[in-house]
């Protein structure tokens, strides 16, 4: 197959992490007699010096033009005085809505040669932590009214939480197609014993159900959630959820893995392109060093096989090559704890060892 990949090295560590994940398509291409085609896109930082703004359209357009994004990060002390509209994180966020990317999907999953990273108990971890939450992006109570106001002497906050049907739908379809790639368990987190807009989440939930037999749907309250992702965590396969519910308890699911380095992530809407791009920042601190963790990056292009090229035998190729990897003892920095059996790698040597274990042509 022949795909177009935009990418968008970023700032920071973004060029580094990037790099790395490049050579394990490329790896991946040579094997599976794939040819995937990248396309470079300047946004972030580098856009503002080169351009005078975080994402040109011609540059957003290259994007659309693709079969799939993959982005390192953007943004840095440097770009801190850009004012407001011309600050690199708001190329992110039009890039998000020049795609109609109305889905983020973050995957929280403990690789056992790190459980000890995980703050959780070791009789959890044991049982295997290994979901993925789909959070509605672009809808809810974030893209509602907001106002303040003054009523009978005192201020009043009022926030407004909407959902149609439509939106509902829409990403209840990214769950249940998620699910069937997955395990087959789609958990519906709402409020529905309170809010109006969580009725109609479980209504629409409820009608798609029967379009997807081969799924087990079940509903969850989003506080009891917040208690069962701490206390059994192996009870999920996919989470389906609100924005402002899926942005909390995706931090919370981040946390249990252990490390922020390890995390990728995708953002679809409708059809198969998407955005790839691990869950971190552009790590300022560490840039320019080859001390940062590529395997968010990495393991963001096996979902981008995954999910928009329908490549599942070659995203298995690459989570396969990554635990090889860490099976052996190789660590990035973030996640060396001097145990025996381990060596602290630099991002280049890790990154070369996961691309050496994609495997030659058969
Ligand atoms: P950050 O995620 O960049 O860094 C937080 C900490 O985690 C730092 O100590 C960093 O060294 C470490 N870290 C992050 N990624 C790592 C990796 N791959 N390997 C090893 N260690 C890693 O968050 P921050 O410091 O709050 O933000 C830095 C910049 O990134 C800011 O300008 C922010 O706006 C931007 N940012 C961009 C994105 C994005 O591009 N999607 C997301 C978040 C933050």
């Amino acid at each position: 197959m022949k795909k177009n990949i935009a990418v968008i090295r970023g700032d920071g560590i973004g060029p580094e992490i990037t790099v790395q994940a490049i050579n394990v398509l490329n790896a991946v291409a040579e094997r599976y007699g794939h040819e995937f085609i990248y396309d470079e896109v300047a946004m972030g930082g580098v856009a503002i010096d080169a351009y005078g703004e975080p994402l040109p359209d011609e540059m957003l357009e290259k994007c659309k033009a693709a079969d799939a994004v993959l982005l390192g990060a953007v943004g840095g002390p440097k770009w801190n005085g850009v004012s407001g509209d011309k600050r690199p994180e708001k190329g992110l966020l039009k890039l998000r809505a020049g795609l109609g990317v109305y889905s983020n999907n973050r995957p929280a999953k403990i690789w056992k040669q790190l459980s000890s990273a995980s703050p959780l108990r070791p009789e959890i971890v044991q049982k295997g932590i290994d979901f993925i939450i789909v959070r509605e992006l672009i809808g809810g109570i974030y893209f509602g009214e907001h106002k303040t106001e003054n009523a009978g002497g005192q201020l009043v906050a009022t926030d407004v939480l909407t959902y149609s049907e439509s939106e509902i739908k829409r990403i209840g379809r990214i769950g249940f197609e998620t699910a069937r790639k997955r395990r087959g368990r789609l958990c519906s987190v709402e409020k529905s014993n309170v809010l109006d807009s969580s009725r109609l989440w479980n209504k629409v939930m409820r009608s798609l159900a029967a379009e997807y037999p081969d799924v087990q749907l079940t509903e969850m309250l989003v506080d009891n959630c917040a208690m069962q992702i701490v206390k059994d965590p192996s009870q999920f396969d996919v989470i389906v959820t609100e924005n402002m519910f899926g942005d909390i308890l995706s931090d919370e699911a981040s946390m249990i893995t252990g490390s922020i380095g390890m995390i990728p992530s995708s953002s679809l809407g409708d059809g198969k392109r998407g955005l790839y791009e691990p869950i971190h920042g552009s790590a300022p601190d560490i840039a320019g060093k080859d001390v940062a963790n590529p395997i968010g990056t990495i393991l963001s292009a096996a979902m981008m096989l995954r999910y928009s090229f329908d490549m599942d035998e070659e995203a298995d190729a690459v989570e396969n090559a990554v635990s090889s990897v860490l099976d052996k003892g190789f660590r990035t920095a973030d996640i060396y704890g001097k145990e025996a059996g381990t060596t602290l790698c630099e991002c280049s040597e890790i990154g070369k060892k996961i691309t050496e274990n994609i495997g030659k042509r058969k």
